[in-house]
């Protein structure tokens, strides 16, 4: 089982409901957990009911999650699309999500900044900043936290350095709003060496820098099939893939990023025995020395 301490857990499925997420991290002491607000591969879903939302809030009450929830928004927005209409549809689709988020008390809404196409980096980053103004207007007040997450800069992704999400942050007029989410494998694959001790500690010297520690909410922690630099975004078990083990003694022994909550997102079956698994392997590392 978790340490209470350890805030630790997985994306879990939202089938039969959202407070079923709750319950599938519950089932092995998940202390952190990320979920889906909607059908995922799908612009509209079906609004969150008043009663939904307070079986999912006594649900949570009850669970082993000790962490703020995040939400992942849906993989078909772009919020820097360049055609007009997929733009619109995306701005739209962010703030619905936000809204659910709102609803149902979710802390963050994690989003991959988006996708340039063949408009450049500059122009991309000025569109998300002005996606995130437009939406954080319509939804002035609500405390659900904007997220970005750092990407592994596959096609014409944003967000593949650091440089690019506080390019993004700039732009944004509610900084407030604004914080950032940092994936083991995407960093590794935009080119982060953090295998090492060396490069992992320059990796979050410059994060630091350059966004700050301040508005890092959560860790994806996952491992990369794919190379450093690769630029190819495909996770794997910890400890089975191009990070290696080494990487992430040094990211769940750093004192800084105690409090942060760190989360699964490897390939998964039914029964969660992979999560579980993986869990096992990130606490081992904490209490092993190395060898
Ligand atoms: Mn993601
Ligand atoms: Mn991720
Ligand atoms: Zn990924």
């Amino acid at each position: 089982m978790a340490h209470s301490s350890i805030l630790l857990g997985a994306h879990m499925s939202i089938a039969g409901g959202v407070h079923t997420a709750v319950e599938r991290g519950t089932s092995i002491g998940c202390t952190a957990l990320q979920l889906f607000v909607k059908n995922n591969n799908q612009w509209s879903g079906k609004p969150i009911t008043d009663e939904a939302a307070v079986t999912y809030k006594e649900v949570l009450a009850k669970s082993t999650i000790q962490a703020p929830v995040m939400a992942h928004a849906t993989y078909l927005i772009n919020l820097c699309a360049k055609n007009k209409i997929f733009l619109k549809k995306s701005r739209a689709a962010f703030k619905d999500e936000l809204d659910r988020c709102e609803k149902l008390g979710v802390a963050y809404l994690n989003v991959h900044p988006g996708s340039h196409m063949d408009q450049g980096m500059e122009t991309g980053i000025k569109l998300i900043a002005e996606s995130l103004n437009l939406v954080h207007d319509q939804t002035n007040g609500y405390t659900t936290l904007s997220v970005l997450e750092a990407t592994a800069g596959q096609g014409s992704a944003v967000g593949y350095t650091f440089e690019h999400l506080r390019g993004i942050i700039d732009l944004v007029e509610k900084k407030n709003r604004m914080a950032v989410c940092i994936d083991t494998c995407h960093i590794f694959a935009a080119g982060y060496d953090i295998k090492t001790e060396e490069g992992y500690l320059k990796t979050f010297k410059e994060f630091d820098e350059i966004v700050g520690f301040d508005r890092l909410v959560a860790f994806h922690v996952n491992d990369s099939k794919k190379g450093l630099g690769s630029r190819v975004d495909r996770h794997e078990h910890i400890g089975n893939g191009e990070i290696g083990l080494e990487g992430f003694r040094l990211l769940m022994n750093d004192i800084r990023f105690a409090h942060i909550p760190k989360i699964l997102e490897t390939p998964k079956s039914e029964d969660l025995h992979e999560d579980v698994e993986n869990m096992k392997v990130l606490e081992g590392l904490m209490t092993k020395k190395k060898s």
